[in-house]
């Protein structure tokens, strides 16, 4: 297996693999850069198929928060780890103590918190180990409720937030009012967005591979169910994919029928250069790592401490992020994706340029 040379390795700062034949931890912490702070991302328990797939994964991803974080104006550099093992059959309270312990020993340079797999009562038995663990405090949350340290609502309310800028761009409406969407995955995220939607009037087509979750919706929202072949080819306004990564691919783009795609999932193209075919067809992209920072972005003033409308105006700030990246990608005739990519860059380099000069400066003076 190769790490220096992999295809995704892209100067990442550090990787550790770590085992505990004891518990059965596998476990690859990845922190691709520091520059503007600790590296925070999700730590993710997944049955991978071979070892190659997990380090893939987790290289990838923790480059995705140094972008998402850089994006959303956060001092936070970029890390993920993943933990090789069914989360069904093979967390155990033994295993997420040994995780923590190996987050201790990274001294602080990387912070998970919950993603696929993981849950707030998982970091929380990590951090019987460390302090290095986010999203479990209980606090008031941005919404003015009481939050466990999910940051799942602040996801949800920020894909709401990008998906009306979206609308707003392509469509010239203020209002949802019987905007059409279909949501595919009413998890965590998918639920508390369609309940947003629903409460603008919108009207909702739902799947999810647990038919009670899509119940859900069709009991208390009043959605129409779908199946896993229509939902999201439907003809509808909006298409919010909030399950799984790569569903916008060869296969789907030519088959959909919605004006735009704005939801929560990451890592929502196959390729990269599927924004292009978003262009092609007139679909509206609302970059996946610009409209689901909500909760990376509620998980960072967990640590440093905020007030729930320093925390809701940050999130809301989402849709400034994606209106910026609509009208650059109309000026300069570059899709969405690319545009994101850039803007990222551009608020990289200027913290890491302005952490420079403040050093330079205290040097000076020193
Ligand atoms: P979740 O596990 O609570 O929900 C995902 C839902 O999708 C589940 O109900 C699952 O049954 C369903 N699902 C899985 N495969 C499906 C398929 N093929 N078709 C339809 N439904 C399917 O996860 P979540 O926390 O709601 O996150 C949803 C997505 O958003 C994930 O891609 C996640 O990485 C991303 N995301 C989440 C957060 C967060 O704060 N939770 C933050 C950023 C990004």
């Amino acid at each position: 297996m190769n790490v220096f040379s992999h295809p995704e390795f892209d100067n990442h700062e550090h990787l550790s693999f770590f085992c505990d034949p004891e518990t059965g931890l596998k476990a690859i912490v990845a922190i691709h850069n520091t520059s503007r702070g600790p590296a925070l991302g999700g730590c993710r328990m997944y049955p991978y198929a071979t070892d190659e797939e997990a380090l893939r994964d987790v290289l990838r991803l923790s480059k995705g928060m140094t972008y998402k974080s850089a994006l959303a104006n956060l001092d936070l550099g970029g890390g993920k780890s993943v933990i090789i093992g069914d989360p069904r059959k093979q967390k155990s309270e033994a295993l997420l103590e040994a995780m923590g312990k190996h987050l201790e020993s990274l001294g602080g340079q990387y912070i998970a918190a919950e993603d696929s797999g993981t849950s707030v009562p998982d970091l929380k038995i990590m951090g019987r180990h460390t302090q290095n663990v986010a999203g479990i405090a209980e606090r008031m949350g941005f919404d003015g409720k009481p939050s466990n340290g999910d940051p799942s609502p602040a996801t949800a309310w920020g894909t709401f937030i990008g998906l009306k800028a979206a609308v707003k761009h392509q469509l010239g409406r203020d209002d949802l009012k019987d905007l059409k969407v279909a949501i595919q995955g009413i998890g965590n995220v998918g639920f508390r967005l369609a309940k947003h939607l629903a409460d603008a009037g919108a009207q909702l087509w739902v799947y999810d591979i647990f038919a009670d979750n899509m119940q859900r919706a069709v009991d208390e929202l009043g959605a129409t169910p779908a199946s896993a072949e229509d939902i999201l080819y439907l003809p509808v306004d909006v298409v919010a994919p909030c399950a799984m990564g790569a569903v916008l691919n060869d296969d789907s783009i030519p088959k959909l029928k919605a004006r735009i795609v704005a939801g929560a999932a990451n890592n929502l193209l196959e390729r990269a250069d599927h924004d292009q075919a978003l262009k092609d067809r007139g679909i509206l992209y609302a970059p996946d790592f610009a409209i689901n920072a909500g909760g990376i972005i509620d998980v960072f003033y967990e640590r440093t401490g905020a007030s729930p409308d320093t925390v809701r105006a940050h999130v809301d700030a989402i849709g400034d992020t994606l209106k910026e990246i609509f009208i650059r990608s109309d000026r300069s005739g570059l899709p969405t994706g690319t545009i994101a990519n850039e803007l990222a860059e551009e608020r990289f380099r200027k913290h890491v340029a302005k952490v420079e000069s403040l050093t330079e400066r205290l040097a000076r003076v020193g």
